[in-house]
């Protein structure tokens, strides 16, 4: 299945793919010589947010809930918008200002994965459109972007945003919130955009988590997908379920390699 979806996007051309992506701990680490890399909603003033998270709102509470694939979806969204309220309630409270934000990414560990420029570089050369959705907060993940020097035109960010008061300091979120399941629907309130992108009818799409796997619904008249599912994390527990839904799906694997391997070979000699 893998091999023919391949043939067909690289039949098709360049011209005709999209890559639609998520990011936290799929366009970044996961863990970098054994310790885990923080993800987007708590690079900010990571060690002081991780303590407040963690003994104040029992946030590590989440986590286990949001990747227990024997809970239904339903099940787990009010859940999810709680986690994600709480988190986004407690970085309005750390009165963050804008400047700080570069600073503060400059600092933390947060690493994009082995091959990042290849990646970036290539989509860019065959001007590929590459769609993030990202339940984590923008414009951490857009100056992480930045700051590896591969924000590049044909890059294009869902996510949730920060609103600032007159003052610059971070007073709310925009609407809608975005949190692991709802991207398919944050997808559907963008029809401009996909409305661009009707004439490439063909996906690569990564992600970490099966919420990912409803990212590319927004799609109309989609032809082929071939989904990218890095398994992080549990890997004996959820093996399974990331093989059931993934085509193909990479344990453990802290780079970039394979969808370079195959973004080289779709877009060879074009
Ligand atoms: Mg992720």
């Amino acid at each position: 299945k893998v091999e023919k979806i391949i043939h067909n996007i690289r039949s098709a051309g360049p011209g005709k793919l999209q890559v639609i992506s998520d990011f936290d701990m799929t366009l970044t680490r996961f863990a970098y010589n054994g310790n885990r890399c923080p993800t987007t909603h708590s690079k900010i003033l990571f060690n002081i947010l991780i303590y407040i998270y963690i003994k104040k709102n029992k946030i590590g509470h989440y986590y286990p809930i949001e990747i227990d694939d024997t809970r239904s979806v339903e099940e787990k969204t009010p859940l999810m918008v709680e986690w994600w309220t709480k988190a986004h309630n407690l970085l309005v409270e750390q009165q963050i200002g804008k400047d700080q934000l570069a600073e503060a990414v400059r600092e933390s560990n947060a690493m994009l994965r082995e091959g990042y420029q290849g990646f970036f570089d290539l989509l860019k050369h065959h001007s590929i459109p590459l769609l993030i959705f990202s339940a984590g907060v923008g414009d951490i993940l857009e100056e992480v972007i930045r700051h590896n020097g591969v924000f590049h035109p044909n890059v294009r960010v869902f996510s949730n945003y920060m609103e600032y008061n007159e003052k610059g300091v971070l007073c709310a979120f925009k609407e809608p919130l975005i949190h692991t399941f709802n991207k398919k629907e944050s997808a559907l309130l963008n029809p401009d955009m996909f409305g661009q992108l009707q004439d490439r009818p063909n996906i690569l799409l990564l992600g970490d988590s099966l919420g990912d796997l409803t990212m590319a619904d927004g799609i109309q008249n989609a032809q082929n997908i071939l989904r990218i599912g890095y398994l992080n994390d549990k890997v004996e527990e959820r093996r399974s379920a990331y093989v059931d839904s993934y085509d193909i799906v990479l344990e453990k694997d802290e780079t970039l390699e394979v969808p370079n391997a195959i973004l080289n070979y779709i877009t060879e000699g074009k």
